[in-house]
């Protein structure tokens, strides 16, 4: 007898979805009876679902089961079990924390309020080591007061948007947490998500998402253990400057003062421009990295479920169809992103004279319109040097085309729109009809040739791909789908350089991470990040005294 696996996992349980739970438990019990185990002696639970569209008059439920032991099993009934098809052992990977012994010359400054700085800060928190957490924006109550604010009257907050403050950038959006990183620490991110008020679902769906609504609480609830834990959390503290000295330790000048610390954690993300030159002028090694830049396409989501699950659109076992898509003209790659269903456009900007679009939904994705970005590939040679920097170069490309949206929208931070059949013909014909933007409800757009916001190769790229995803998505390019401009934020523009031990080349005491650091792309991978960012400063340092 031995202490080994006790957990299998029983995949491939594909099932109509008017599939109750307790048939798709039966299915599984019946595949574990080929082993010749007794099946009373297992615990069945639902593990994972997905849907697979492909056909769409044939949609399925694809399952996996988790059966539990309650007994110890011997080394052969282990081994018979899993020699049977699509069962296999389920193994954890716990988190390996380890202290090192340098000591800490005072306590660690954490940067960013994203998933990235949150995941890090509460680590640290929880371990001993008492970061102070900082971030330029507000608490989740103030930046939502904020958000609506620069959506009901155009009225930007700087500091405090969509962008910027509590939970980073993607507390308005889908809170989709699917990733494509395969890391074993995927798995304790979304335990803790649903710890801190995530809905349980999250664990077994293969496409995971929380909603802005459900996000908001969850960021809320993340800081109160920062601060009930020994952290200390500032809003509307914003770094300006970092003065590294020979003893290690390091003065953060911030907009609440100097903060003297031992190291600091840049959670930044993706639209600190300012902060970005601020390293670029100290001498870190920053550099550029391709991008993607594009539009918005809105649909009817009731379109979309048609268009993919035929006769079982609307089936409440599925909810809104999402789709993903991708093709490539010449040398670059053209594709659908960050899509949310029955969501909205947001006012997506952080810069004053820039126009920014994005897509957030609520945990319920009950609107009308499914939107999505369709991104073109924009390469590292692309960028035209500013002060012979590239790195400065990439975002004065993403802001140039941020400022002529915010021109062809009217200066006022009203969107361009176009209808995709006067995109795909250049045409300036038709007002939106059938399909209503939701870009700050709907009440500030302009129709506007949306040609005239990017270089000739995006355009062309964009109607290439238009016409790409119709033939694999039936309507995809219908002529009044609504387009927005600019979405331009997909990415960082930049990679702040570090080693293998997580610090930034060149200076020991600073840890670039997430996904302004150019190392993550979504929410959780940046979670991911900030938690190995975490691990590497622990394993170094001692708590502090
Ligand atoms: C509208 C929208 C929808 C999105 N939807 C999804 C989605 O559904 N799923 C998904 O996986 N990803 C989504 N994303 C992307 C996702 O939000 C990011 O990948 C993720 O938030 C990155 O995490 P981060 O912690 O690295 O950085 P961020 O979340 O960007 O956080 C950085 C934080 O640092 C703060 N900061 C910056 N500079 C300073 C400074 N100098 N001093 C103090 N504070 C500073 C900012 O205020 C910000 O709060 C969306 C993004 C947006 C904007």
């Amino acid at each position: 007898m031995s202490q080994g696996v006790t957990q299998f996992l029983i995949g491939g349980i594909r099932v109509s979805p008017d599939a109750s739970n307790e048939q798709i438990l039966e299915r599984a019990r019946q595949k574990m009876k080929r082993a010749d185990i007794s099946v009373a002696s297992l615990h069945f639970r639902l593990y994972k679902k997905s849907v697979d569209a492909r056909h769409r008059d044939d949609v399925r439920l694809v399952c996996t089961v988790l059966a539990e032991s309650e007994e110890v099993l011997s080394d052969a009934v282990r081994a018979r079990v899993l020699r049977q098809p699509d069962v296999r052992a389920l193994t954890r990977e716990e988190l390996n924390v380890t202290k090192g012994d340098e000591s800490m010359n005072g306590r660690p400054l954490v940067v960013g309020m994203g998933p990235a700085g949150l995941f890090c800060a509460l680590l640290l928190a929880e371990q001993g080591y008492a970061p102070i957490l900082i971030d330029r924006g507000d608490c989740v109550a103030d930046r939502v007061r904020a958000v609506e604010r620069f959506f009901r009257e155009g009225v930007l907050d700087t500091q405090s948007n969509i962008q910027f403050g509590a939970g980073g950038a993607g507390t308005f959006s889908d809170g989709k947490l699917l990733t494509r990183i395969n890391d074993a620490h995927c798995t304790y991110i979304l335990e803790r998500l649903v710890e801190f008020g995530a809905p349980a679902e999250i664990l077994t769906r293969a496409k995971p998402h929380i909603g802005t609504d459900v996000l908001r609480v969850v960021v809320d609830r993340m800081l109160e253990r920062i601060a009930a834990c020994g952290g200390e959390v500032r809003y509307r503290t914003c770094l300006h400057a970092l003065t590294e000295y020979a003893d290690g330790t390091v003065l953060a000048a911030t907009s609440g003062g100097d903060i003297p610390c031992s190291s600091v954690v840049l959670a930044i993300g993706n639209a600190a421009r300012d902060t970005y030159q601020m390293l670029i002028t100290r001498q870190f090694a920053v550099e550029a990295k391709p991008i993607s830049v594009g539009v918005r396409i809105e649909h009817l989501q009731a379109d979309i479920d048609r268009a993919l699950y035929g006769n079982f659109a609307g089936h409440p076992a599925l909810g809104p169809a999402e789709y993903a898509l991708s093709d490539t003209r010449g040398e670059r790659g053209v594709y659908t992103f960050c899509m949310c269903p029955g969501g909205e456009v947001v006012a997506a900007a952080s810069e004053e004279g820039g126009v920014v679009v994005n897509g957030m939904s609520h945990h319920a994705r009950d609107g009308v319109n499914a939107n999505c970005a369709v991104a073109v590939s924009v390469r590292v040679s692309d960028f035209e040097p500013v002060d012979g920097n590239v790195a400065l170069g990439a975002i004065a490309y993403q802001r140039r085309i941020e400022q002529a949206a915010f021109s062809l929208g009217g200066g006022n931070y009203s969107a361009p729109i176009q209808t995709v059949g006067d995109f795909l013909d250049g045409t300036l014909k038709s007002e939106p009809s059938r399909i209503q933007p939701t870009y700050r409800e709907g009440a500030f757009v302009r129709v506007a040739d949306l040609s005239k916001t990017f270089p000739h190769y995006v355009t062309d790229s964009l109607r290439y791909g238009l016409r790409s995803f119709d033939r694999k998505l039936a309507g995809f390019a219908c002529a009044d789908a609504v387009l927005s401009a600019a979405e331009t934020r997909t990415s960082a523009p930049v990679r702040i350089m570090r080693g293998e031990n997580g610090q930034a080349i060149g200076h020991p005491c600073v840890y670039p991470c997430g996904e302004g650091a150019g190392y993550a792309g979504g929410i959780t991978s940046a979670a991911v990040d900030g938690l190995k960012t975490a691990l590497h400063m622990m394993a170094r340092f001692a708590p502090p005294q």
